[in-house]
């Protein structure tokens, strides 16, 4: 078995033998072929011809296709084409097998996508040599797709709980806006808080607060329907969009998701590392008299929530719009707001409680 390249510990997991497809029509020069790359350490996998080389990579985990000129059904130059056309992504190196004197079919080959020739008959080091080159361009292919599909899974996501980020967030609102804005219809927003993360941390390390914020993020989830959006707001804060929802509706979700974290225990409890924790939330909807834009809806749910914050947390605030009337006198009525932000314990005040 000849030595594993330098680099093939980019690839995980690094062990597995790369899988050859070998498609001849010619049973002597396929077998031939076969033998070599099964002695070198390969896996070889056999094609009668060009019909089945393209279905054997249609079905995916080949590393390397040689493909004969010559083949019945298809040739080597029209299933190269198929085979390039069908893995844009994924890079499957190809490698036409040609006698010496078919320098034509070479030349076509590689114009239309071949990654290299081998001539047969074939030297032994040489076509090893260069099966290895091909799959060492591979592997670093393979790598920087899983790297580039990395960055832009946390362009979208937030590593440590899987919700949406802040960044893509703001695009959601954006939308989710947007259509409420058009369509005249309510558009509700949930902020969420763990309450004292930071003295979990303290008490539990990291790791525990890191098993909070997933837990929440978890049981937000549960909490929302599929076309609501959750996300990752700040540190130990959350957001919850929740279109076509109007206030009543937004409170059973916040109550619902209030419960639901109550009833839960974070963090590892066979290793006695596990606690219990509870959040505060700020509720906000749209369209309301001081709400005209996503920024607006955002900082009255922050108002919302830093109320139910000042008083102890563990509880539900609600930016609610107060139906002020009063006859003008000549003193400054500072004390008259269109708007305050309310809070309430465990229950939200009744005439906000969800009817179902
Ligand atoms: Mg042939």
């Amino acid at each position: 078995m000849p030595e594993r390249p330098l680099d093939h510990r980019l690839t995980d997991p690094p062990s597995l033998p790369a899988v050859i497809v070998v498609a001849d029509d010619d049973r002597v020069s396929r077998d031939a072929l076969a033998t070599t790359l099964k002695n070198a350490g390969f896996k070889v996998v056999i094609a009668g011809d060009g019909q089945e080389a393209v279905e054997l990579v249609g079905r995916g985990g080949v590393d390397l296709v040689m493909l004969d000129i010559l083949m019945p059904r298809l040739g080597g130059i029209e299933s190269c084409r198929i085979i390039k056309g069908m893995t844009n992504e994924s890079f499957v190196p190809v490698m036409l097998v040609t006698v010496k004197t078919d320098t034509a079919s070479r030349v076509e080959g590689l114009k239309i996508g071949a990654d290299d020739y081998i001539t047969k008959p074939f030297e032994e080091r040489e076509m090893i040599a260069r099966v290895e080159a091909m799959l060492r361009i591979k592997r670093l292919n393979d790598h920087l797709v899983s790297v580039r599909k990395k960055l832009e899974r946390l362009s979208v996501y937030d590593e440590l709980t899987g919700l949406y980020n802040y960044r893509h967030l703001h695009t959601r609102l954006q939308e989710e806006f947007k259509r409420a804005e058009r369509y005249h219809g309510p558009l509700a927003c949930v902020v969420v808080d763990v309450d004292n993360l930071r003295g979990h941390n303290e008490r539990g390390g990291q790791a525990l607060g890191d098993a909070i914020l997933r837990g929440v993020a978890d049981s937000l989830r549960r909490c929302v329907r599929e076309v609501d959006v959750v996300a990752r707001y700040g540190g130990e804060e959350f957001l919850v969009i929740l279109p076509s929802t109007p206030i009543a509706g937004a409170m059973a979700v916040a109550e619902r998701i209030f419960r639901e974290i109550r009833g839960r225990v974070f963090g590892d409890t066979s290793a006695n590392a596990s606690t219990r924790a509870t959040v505060s939330l700020g509720v906000a909807t749209y369209p309301s008299q001081d709400i005209n834009t996503k920024e607006a809806l955002l900082r009255a749910a922050d108002t919302a929530i830093t109320n139910a914050k000042r008083e102890g947390g563990n509880r539900i605030g609600v930016f609610q719009q107060r139906n002020t009337m009063y006859t003008p006198d000549t003193e400054p009525s500072s004390r008259y707001t269109d708007a305050t932000a309310r809070t309430s314990s465990d229950r939200p005040p009744a005439s906000l409680r969800s009817k179902s």
